[in-house]
């Protein structure tokens, strides 16, 4: 097959050398010629350049820009494209994405690999990112049923778990685990910083500080841009979350007030058995 990357970073490049691993002929695009030289470099693609022609003859087409750039990328590729050309993207979000791409290109289907690094950028891309990590793919009932078992088989031999799901279904699921994170996360580390009174003892916080504050403020203290987007583009999914949070923080909040020791210890004991249906035994 021949397929087309736009936006060889981190996600684009590593579909790119792991697809091109698998026989297929990669043609990529991205913004700027020296993303495209270092692709070429290191095998991500077969050929690059910044121009969207370059793409005219793939028969499918992974979008794999930042989230805020995915819906002016399609817009500007889109006279380029074969008409029968597939297009899908990787973007962390999908109903605030899949109404708009399904109607630039309607051979659109929405898709999410769930696998990253802390790192980004064409230097960043590695082999083998996608075995066995989830991939969601977000058909809707207007997705042409042709589109599906392409992009289903490129997905599995990727050697990715499939999931299939409604655009609004994916992003209820990932603000849970994902975006909600990020928020009391960042709200944990905003609790001493910003209400401690006492210099000093918040200077002893941040002394004290060990492996426990580490792991849970880990999401809260990344990259706040894409804070930022996966906030803008999942709102009212993340809003949900965030307020049913909010309605775990008023329990707790009672059964401290009220000294309600043995409901506390219930409250907790239901989390821990709760805990291994999201990240296993560990
Ligand atoms: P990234 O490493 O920053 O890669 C994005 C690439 O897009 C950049 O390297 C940039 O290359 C290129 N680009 C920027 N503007 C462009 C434009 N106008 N036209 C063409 N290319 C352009 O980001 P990423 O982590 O791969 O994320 C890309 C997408 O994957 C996002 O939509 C994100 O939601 C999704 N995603 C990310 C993760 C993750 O963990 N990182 C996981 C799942 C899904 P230049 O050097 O050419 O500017």
């Amino acid at each position: 097959m021949r397929i087309g990357i736009v936006g060889l970073g981190l996600i684009g490049g590593s579909l790119g050398l792991d697809l091109r691993g698998l026989g297929h002929t990669v043609l990529g695009m991205s913004r700027k010629q020296e993303t495209c030289r270092i692709a070429e470099k290191i095998g991500a693609v077969d050929q690059a350049r910044p121009e969207p022609d370059i793409l005219a003859t793939c028969d499918l087409v992974f979008l794999c820009t930042p989230i805020g750039l995915l819906i002016p990328v399609a817009e500007a590729i889109q006279l380029h494209l074969n008409p029968a050309a597939i297009l899908t993207d990787v973007g962390s979000v999908k109903a605030s994405l899949v109404a708009p791409l399904s109607h630039i290109w309607p051979r659109f289907i929405g898709g999410h690999p769930m696998a990253g690094t802390a790192e980004s950028g064409i230097l960043a891309a590695q082999n083998n990112l996608f075995v066995n990590r989830p991939y969601v793919l977000t058909p809707t009932p207007e997705t042409d049923p042709e589109i599906m078992p392409v992009v289903t088989e490129v997905v599995k031999s990727l050697q990715s778990i499939l999931y299939v799901t409604s655009p609004a279904e994916h992003d209820q699921a990932v603000a849970w685990i994902s975006h909600l994170p990020v928020m009391v996360s960042a709200a944990l580390l905003g609790s001493p910083t910003n209400h401690e009174s006492q210099p000093e003892i918040l200077e002893l916080a941040q002394a004290l500080a060990s492996s426990g504050f580490r792991d849970t403020s880990r999401v809260g203290g990344g990259n706040p841009e894409l804070g930022r987007m996966m906030a803008e583009y999942n709102s009212i999914a993340l809003l949900t979350s965030l307020k049913h949070y909010q309605q775990e923080l008023t329990g707790l909040i009672e059964l401290l007030e009220t000294q309600n020791w043995s409901g506390l210890e219930a409250y907790l004991a239901q989390q821990a058995q709760a805990r291994p249906a999201f990240v296993g035994e560990a």
